[in-house]
C-alpha cells in the first residue's frame, strides 16, 4: 500500500533536521518525488527507496527551496547508471525553466543519460497531472508569488485522498482542491505575502471539511515553538494538527 514520506518540511530557509519541503509517494511498483530540495538521492536512500523505484518528479514551483536539488539528483542518477524513464511535471512557467536551468550545465553532452520526458501542465483547476495504477494525481493553481500548483493524491486502490496546498496565500482553489480528503498538508510559512500562517492553513481545512491537518513549510526561530505553531491552527480547526517533520509517514491505508 501506498504511503507519503517528508524529505523535507523547513519554509526557505531550512533548520536544524528540517531541510527545505519535499516529499515522495511510495507505491508497491513506482514511487513519485514532489519537488527535488537539498539532496534528493541521500534523503531518497534514507526513506528506503531506490532511485530507479522513482517513475515521475512533480515540480509545484520554480523556487530555490523546491528545485535546488534537481540538477544534482539528475546527474546523480546518470552517475549510478539509471536507464528508466524519469517523467517531470510541472507548469509552463516551471518546466521552462527546469529545462533552461539544465541547459546551463550542458547536459545535452551528457553520454547516454537515461530518457527524461517534460510535461506541461494547464494552470487550471483539477488538471490530471498523473495516474498509474495506484495513484492519481490532480492539480489546481495556487496563489504565490509565481506560478504554483497544490495537488489532490488519491489512492486508487482504497480511495484515501491526500491534499498538498504548496506555497500558496489562502485560496478557495485550495479548498476545493482539497474538498473531503483524509489528510491536507498545507503550508504555514507565517504572515508574508505568498504563504498562509498557520490560523489560515486550519482555515483552509476547515473549510475543506477535511480529517487532518499536517503543517508543513515552516520554521522555528525567535519564540515561535513547534506547539505555538500548531496551537495556532487549532484554534481555526477543530480537528487533529501534525507538524510534519522530516521522514515522518502518511500511511495511505488510514
Ligand atoms: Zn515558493
Amino acid at each position: 500500500m501506498a504511503k507519503l514520506i517528508f524529505l523535507g518540511t523547513a519554509s526557505a530557509v531550512a533548520f536544524e533536521g528540517h531541510e527545505n519541503t519535499f516529499m515522495v509517494i511510495q507505491g508497491e511498483q513506482s514511487s513519485i518525488l514532489v519537488d527535488c530540495a537539498s539532496n534528493p538521492i541521500l534523503k531518497l536512500r534514507k526513506a528506503g527507496i531506490h532511485f530507479e523505484d522513482l517513475s515521475d518528479l512533480v515540480i509545484t514551483h520554480f523556487h530555490p527551496d523546491h528545485v535546488s536539488g534537481l540538477p544534482n539528483f539528475l546527474m546523480d542518477m546518470w552517475i549510478l547508471g539509471r536507464k528508466k524513464e524519469l517523467r517531470i511535471y510541472g507548469s509552463q512557467h516551471t518546466i521552462s525553466r527546469a529545462e533552461k536551468m539544465m541547459a546551463l550545465f550542458d547536459w545535452d553532452e551528457w553520454q547516454n543519460i537515461y530518457p527524461i520526458s517534460f510535461h506541461t501542465l494547464p494552470e487550471e483547476e483539477l488538471t490530471l497531472v498523473l495516474e498509474n495504477q495506484e495513484i492519481r494525481i490532480h492539480s489546481s493553481p495556487g496563489d504565490h508569488l509565481i506560478p504554483t500548483l497544490g495537488l489532490r493524491i488519491e489512492s486508487i486502490k482504497n480511495k484515501f485522498a491526500a491534499s498538498y496546498s504548496c506555497d500558496t496565500n489562502p485560496h478557495p482553489n485550495i479548498v476545493r482542491l482539497a474538498a473531503g480528503v483524509d489528510v491536507l498538508i498545507h503550508e504555514a510559512a507565517g504572515p508574508y505575502e505568498g504563504h498562509s500562517t498557520p490560523a489560515q492553513a486550519g482555515e483552509i481545512a476547515t473549510q475543506a471539511k477535511v480529517g487532518k491537518l499536517y503543517l508543513i513549510h515552516y520554521s522555528i526561530f525567535g519564540d515561535k515553538t513547534a506547539e505555538s505553531i500548531t496551537a495556532e491552527a487549532k484554534k481555526t480547526f477543530s480537528k487533529e494538527v501534525i507538524l510534519a517533520e522530516d521522514f515522518m509517514e502518511i500511511d495511505f491505508e488510514k
